[in-house]
């Protein structure tokens, strides 16, 4: 069996359910309680921990009843304004869960308090797995709410210099709307024309389009891209700083 289990929920939320001993796991922004119990008790599973990735309904509405249901721990950056909240990390914090080690990476932006979680490559060659709620799209970034662009394009940056291969698993299928964002923004951009391709094509075989990785993002996400030549010209901004070429994306974004 595959050791993430994608749960689409709520339209286009995705959770994840991680297998990380022989019955344990835990579940990344659990929107949807009855499905998340369906889906353990379907695989043999027992619920160890809830890690949310930021406070916004979307990402925790099943948190309080999948609590109550199996006893298992609440997870969430420092300041994630849940009561059902447990334990709050800080960057950098290691969590194990069965023979998983986990890395809290503090990625402020979409909200003051978002946390992505890094489970690290093991001995039994599983990972590195990414989960990055709101913060990184497959494509795309969360909007800024609580922090200014900076901030974000700070947390990006982070998540950016993890390993190639680290897989992204991100808190929403935006892919197909991302991928043409960045093609308006760079038309002739070869690269982003061929995942957009591969995107709608996956998409009518019904595939799933989350996880990308790390090396993936950086070739084609606009927003890590901000400091590229390319794309900086493409705005008519080449000798802006890419901080600032990342906001001006990002506006360009929230009317898209
Ligand atoms: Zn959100």
């Amino acid at each position: 069996m595959d050791s993430v289990i994608t749960i689409p929920a709520l339209g286009d939320n995705l959770m994840y359910l991680v297998r990380c001993g022989r019955n344990d796991s835990f579940v990344v922004d659990p929107s949807d309680a009855s499905l998340v119990s369906m889906i353990l008790k379907k695989q043999g599973l027992s619920l160890k921990a809830i890690l949310l990735t930021h406070h916004h309904w979307d990402h925790t509405a099943g948190a309080s009843e999948l609590k109550r249901r199996t006893g298992c721990e609440v997870i969430a950056g420092d300041g994630g304004r849940s009561r059902d909240v447990d334990k709050a990390v800080e960057n950098g914090q290691i969590l194990t869960m069965g023979n998983a080690k986990i890395q809290v990476l503090a990625t402020p932006g979409h909200t003051r308090a978002s946390v992505c979680y890094y489970m690290q490559p093991s001995n039994d060659g599983r990972g590195g797995f990414l989960w990055t709620g709101d913060t990184l799209f497959v494509g795309g970034c969360g909007r800024i709410f609580e922090c200014d662009p900076g901030t974000m394009w700070e947390s990006l940056l982070k998540l950016a210099s993890l390993p190639d291969d680290a897989l992204v698993y991100c808190g929403h299928d935006y892919t197909l709307e991302n991928y043409e964002f960045a093609l308006s923004i760079e038309p002739d951009n070869e690269v982003v024309k061929r995942r957009l391709d591969e995107v709608k094509q996956a998409q009518r075989r019904g595939e799933q389009t989350v996880p990308s990785n790390i090396s993936q993002e950086k070739a084609t996400n606009p927003f890590l891209r901000a400091g590229a030549p390319e794309l900086k010209a493409a705005l008519g901004m080449a000798d802006a700083p890419a901080v600032e070429v990342f906001a001006e994306l990002r506006r360009r974004k929230d009317v898209f």
